[in-house]
């Protein structure tokens, strides 16, 4: 079988299976949006905050630069000296290279705008800027951005407001798309944030507004960083549901094993080989279930064993008389038997239908008790009496074998609700058992104790034979011969104590059986108590 044929077949697993895969891609389904969202979110802002931080900084960057110039000019506005010139130069390329960095590092485009929207300078640098700016191995703007631009003058504008444009002297712009068409060339969005160059002069209290410095940022910049935590996360998700799937072949083959062996079971024991037996180590339910098959195929196999034993018997039973009384009958016809002895034989064939008699009224009386359909009339009786009197039916035959009869009885003027002659059976049948398994000069004890206010607890007790242990826990059962040759037991039937088990039963009573095997027998049966009213 493959490791998959459960998916094909119709199943309870197969459903289960389903189940547990559907959740699985449901819920990372799910976990993969919540993740994709918040990811997005996360890197947006982080990225959002990483450039606020570089505006800030080309923000400072500029403002020493610009300081530097103020100082020196004069003012007409020529350089006061070369070493003003040289000291506002060095802050100048080392702006520039601010923004290089910044480009080269992420990929950072960064205009530095003045208030009229002329740009003073950019990373990368315009084609205009290659007066100051030392060039050589730097980026220049790709004609895709500079067409967006205004060029008038020798100078580069910005051609909408909203590029240089700011509002209030510390906000932030912050623009998602193409920065109001600069680039729009692009099928990529940009992430575009704007901050003014607020510079307090000399002498004024309030700073003033000199230009913005935008720096944008490519969105997929963003979106790549995402892509790679999502494709971990896809990566680590595929593995997981792999590692599921496979922990749930392995689980499902531990189930599907035991469960296919338990039906081959149950089909053989159908048929009737109750040997069939399966080998279970796990202690778990499963493990569980098939203990409980083998119990229950070893019982089955006792009640078959059992129910064979009986046809046998009863056929032995019934054959045994027959043949004897047919043999009789014919030397009778043939004149075989002589006449004088007719009446001899007669005498023998009629004790033999009375054993016959005697088991199919056993059979019948079990039968119908067990089927319910024995109807007890239920009085009370005493106790007391009930058992001197059911014992002295039985004196001859206890006599005959010298058997000393005790009586041990707690239960004086006590009564017990029951229906009088099936309880005497019961009596009777234990009586004739222990009597029969019990040598010459034993002693039988009958014995009466209440256990509570509302249960008499009747023991038979012998000094018997005994019955070994493996046999106790069958001698109720229906036809069970311990004796099997018959040696004692040659007019037992097998079903006396199947009787007692179920007339006690109809009276929802219990009985039980205490032996040691050579030292004799107990049978402790229970009985309602009741008041005389
Ligand atoms: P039967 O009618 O053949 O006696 P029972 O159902 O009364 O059958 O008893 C079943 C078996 O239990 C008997 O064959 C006998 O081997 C055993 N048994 C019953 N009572 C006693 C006893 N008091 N001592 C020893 N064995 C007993």
């Amino acid at each position: 079988m493959s490791a998959f044929a459960f998916i094909k077949k119709p199943s309870i697993l197969r459903k289960f299976s389903v189940f547990i895969i559907v959740a699985v891609i449901f819920s990372s389904l799910i976990s993969g949006a919540i993740m994709y969202f918040y990811t997005t979110k996360y890197m947006t802002e982080t990225k959002e905050s990483d450039i606020k931080k570089a505006v800030e900084d080309i923000n400072t960057v500029y403002a020493r630069m610009y300081t530097s110039y103020i100082n020196n000019l004069d003012e007409s506005g020529n350089w006061v000296s070369n070493e003003g010139y040289t000291e506002y130069k060095k802050y100048y390329l080392e702006l520039l290279d601010r923004l290089e960095l910044y480009h080269d590092m992420q990929n950072i485009t960064g205009f530095v705008t003045e208030s009229d929207g002329s740009i003073f300078l950019s990373y990368p640098l315009l084609p205009n800027m290659t007066g100051i700016a030392e060039t050589s191995g730097r980026d220049f703007m790709s004609a895709d951005i500079t067409n967006k631009l205004l060029y008038n003058n020798g100078e580069y504008f910005f051609k909408e407001d909203g590029q240089y444009y700011t509002g209030s002297a510390y906000d932030y712009i912050i623009n998602s798309g193409d920065f109001h068409g600069l680039y729009a060339s692009y099928d990529e969005d940009y992430l575009s944030i704007t901050q003014s160059i607020a510079y307090t002069y000399p002498g004024m209290t309030e700073p003033m507004n000199k230009g913005t410095i935008t720096l944008s940022i490519p969105m997929p910049e963003i979106t790549r960083a995402r892509t790679a935590v999502i494709n971990y996360y896809v990566a680590a998700t595929i593995i997981s549901v792999i590692l599921e799937i496979i922990a749930l072949i392995v689980i499902t083959k531990e189930i599907t094993n035991p469960i296919r062996q338990l039906q081959n079971m149950t089909k053989q024991v159908s048929m009737g080989n109750f040997k069939a037996k399966i080998q279970s180590k796990s202690k778990d339910e499963l493990g569980q279930l098939i203990n409980s098959y083998n119990s229950m195929a070893d019982a089955l196999e006792n009640l078959d064993m059992m129910r064979n034993d009986f046809i046998a018997s009863v056929s032995h039973e019934l054959r045994t008389p027959m043949t004897s009384i047919r043999g009789f009958i014919d030397g009778i016809l043939d004149g075989v038997i002589p006449p004088e002895k007719h009446s001899h034989y007669l005498e023998i064939i009629k004790e033999e239908i009375n054993r016959m008699n005697v088991l199919v009224n056993d059979l019948l009386n079990v039968a119908r008790l067990q089927a319910g359909k024995v109807e007890l009339d239920k009085k009370p009786c005493k106790v007391d009496d009930l058992l001197y009197n059911t014992a002295i039916k039985l004196e001859p035959i206890i006599d005959e074998k010298e058997i000393n009869l005790e009586f041990d009885l707690h239960t004086e003027n006590s009564f017990v609700l029951i229906d009088k002659p099936s309880i005497e059976r019961v009596l009777i049948n234990l009586i004739q058992n222990a009597t029969k398994f019990t040598p010459n000069g034993g002693i039988i004890t009958l014995r009466s104790e209440f256990v509570d206010d509302n249960k008499v607890q009747i023991t038979v007790e012998d000094t018997g034979s005994g019955i070994s242990p493996e046999e106790l826990p069958f001698i109720f059962e229906k036809f069970y011969k311990v004796d099997k040759s018959r040696g004692l037991d040659k007019k037992g039937t097998g079903l006396g104590l199947a009787i007692v088990k179920s007339i006690l039963a109809a009276h929802e009573q219990n009985i039980k059986a205490e032996s040691i095997l050579g030292k004799g027998s107990r049978f402790i049966f229970t009985l309602p108590a009741c008041r005389k009213d």
